[in-house]
């Protein structure tokens, strides 16, 4: 009776339960996986993606692949996500999360298939994590300036040519660096069609692709002071939507005289403040223009706030909404501004007294090529940013995975429960990063991981790893292949979640996409 009402309740719905939801979702997670495996590494291949306007993209970005696909399936849903908040949060490592994740669930379905019930699992798993946290400590080394970049470098490995690879490293290295705090977001970066990606630059400065407003202003190739305007300089509109009746033609012009007086004082506001330079992020009136250059401001319109928001960074300015009630403190300080002219556009460039700002001016021949470089670059500077946050390197080309599993199988044998056959799983899981990496090259990806394991042993070293690009088992240190804690440690961090929230499913209700309204009102009783 209970069953009858269960199903009536549920009718429009499709439901898969148990052993049978597992196994579906661990088949997403794989399929999913299995788009991206062979775009891992430096030997990756590259994807042409199509989209649904025929627009193309050819990419070896694993989470740019994924958000192309159409998926559907909530597990697979679930593992993109994933992978974007990896790429979020440290913007690299994204096809090692996906892959890590659809393996850790393939291990879960072989133990659970083996009689192994899905919480034990959870719970090993769970146990293996404070095991890799201690040894991913061990493991790191601290970064210096050149052993930052090079891992810049490292990330950059497999997307586009070497030669655009080693600028946009060396640019977001010198980028990061110069934030001072690590964060990607104080880099202001511009991209120009024009010349090609060598002749891409770092300036010291906030470039906006902006004249100033009237030619007859002066550039400031000296200190000076700035404010900021979060409005615009015009005529005050009425308060009162109120038509103006005219009786006399006096009155035109003293309507006029009282707005340009009023213009007038708020320009004397600013001498008084004496401020050199103006930025407003709306429109500034015609007739102010004269004023101004009178005044000997300097004055820029329609600044977007972005940008607004960078040369405050950099100058100390604080935005003022209008000119009544200037403080000091609002008032920022430049070096310099001067103008530069590329491809006949003007371009002013704001260097600030306070951290100076920097701006990456990317450059490429071709739409494709200067999108390709300005996502290349929105990685390595992701990357740089954040060992500038935490300069700590992991070994890459799989040390890193095996020297984990390796201890994670003798901690195993620590363990008397059948958590240990989970944390085991786990050690496998980890391994299938240079196993990929190998088959990805074209080498074996058994004797491969064989080997690396039996050179770390043998070496008493964690950094025994592959460099797929010679096929020899070497010190990833010594070959400049390394990788920022917070990468590794995130993905790995990140698949552990998401497989373990795949696990604890053991029910899946699919809405039918044609659900009817219910028609229990129309039943009896
Ligand atoms: P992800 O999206 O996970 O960052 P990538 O395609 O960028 O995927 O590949 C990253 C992997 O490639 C890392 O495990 C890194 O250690 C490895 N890798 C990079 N360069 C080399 C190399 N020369 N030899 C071996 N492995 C490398
Ligand atoms: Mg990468």
């Amino acid at each position: 009776m209970v069953q009858q009402e269960q199903d009536k309740v549920l009718e429009d719905t499709e439901r898969v339960v148990g052993r049978q939801a597992l196994r579906n979702n661990v088949a997403a997670a794989v399929a999913l996986a299995d788009a991206v495996r062979s775009t891992l590494g430096p030997k990756g291949l590259d994807k042409l993606l199509v989209g649904t306007d025929g627009s193309t993209l050819v990419t070896n970005d694993g989470v740019t692949v994924l958000e192309t696909a159409k998926v559907e399936h909530p597990t697979a849903k679930m593992l993109i996500s994933t992978s974007r908040a990896q790429d979020d949060e440290v913007r690299d490592g994204t096809t090692s999360t996906v892959i890590l994740t659809a393996e850790l669930l393939v291990n879960a379905l072989e133990l659970v298939d083996r009689g192994v019930h899905p919480t034990i699992i959870c719970s090993g798993y769970r146990m293996s994590g404070p095991v890799i946290e201690k040894a991913l400590t061990e493991i790191s080394r601290g970064a210096d300036d050149a052993t930052s970049l090079s891992s810049v470098r490292t990330s950059l490995a497999g997307k586009g040519d070497v030669g655009m690879q080693e600028i946009l490293a060396q640019l977001a290295h010198d980028a990061a660096k110069a934030t001072g705090s690590g964060n990607p977001e104080h880099v202001r970066i511009i991209n120009e069609r024009s010349g090609s990606i060598k002749d891409s630059e770092l300036i010291p400065g906030i470039v906006l692709v902006k004249a100033r407003l009237h030619r007859e202003m002066k550039m400031m190739n000296h200190p000076g002071r700035i404010l900021v305007l979060d409005g615009g300089l015009e005529h005050r509109k009425p308060e009162l939507e109120a038509s103006l009746k005219i009786t006399n033609l006096g009155a035109i012009d003293e309507f006029h005289t009282r707005a340009r007086a009023q213009l007038q004082s708020r320009i004397d506001s600013l001498k008084e403040a004496k401020i050199d330079c103006l930025v407003v992020r709306d429109g500034i009136e015609e007739e102010a223009h004269a004023m101004l250059s009178e005044a000997g401001i300097l004055a820029y319109r329609r600044v977007e706030r972005p940008e607004i928001e960078h040369i405050c960074r950099a100058t100390g300015a604080r935005p003022v909404y209008n000119f009544e009630d200037i403080q000091e403190t609002d008032i920022g300080r430049f070096e310099s501004i001067r103008e530069k002219k590329w491809q006949g556009v003007e371009h002013t460039i704001f260097e600030g007294s306070q951290t100076k700002g920097v701006t990456v001016v990317i450059r490429g021949s071709t739409q494709m090529r200067l999108e390709e470089a300005e996502r290349a670059f929105d990685d390595a500077l992701g990357v740089a940013c954040q060992l500038v946050r935490e300069p700590q390197l992991l070994p890459g080309g799989g040390a890193t995975q095996i020297a984990l599993a390796r201890r994670l199988r003798r901690h195993a044998e620590t363990i008397p429960g059948r958590e240990q056959m989970a944390i085991e799983g786990f050690a496998a899981a980890l391994e299938s990063i240079p196993r990929i990496l190998a088959e990805n090259a074209g080498l074996d990806p058994i004797d491969e991981l064989l080997r690396i394991t039996a050179a770390q042993s043998e070496n008493d070293s964690d950094w025994q790893g592959l460099d797929v690009t010679t096929g020899q088992a070497s010190d990833m240190g010594e070959v400049s292949i390394t990788e920022p804690l917070a990468v590794t440690r995130h993905a790995i961090a990140g698949a552990t979640e998401a497989a373990i929230s795949v696990l604890r499913i053991d029910d899946v209700l699919w809405a039918k996409q044609d659900a009817q309204e219910p028609d229990w009102q129309t039943d009896e009783d």
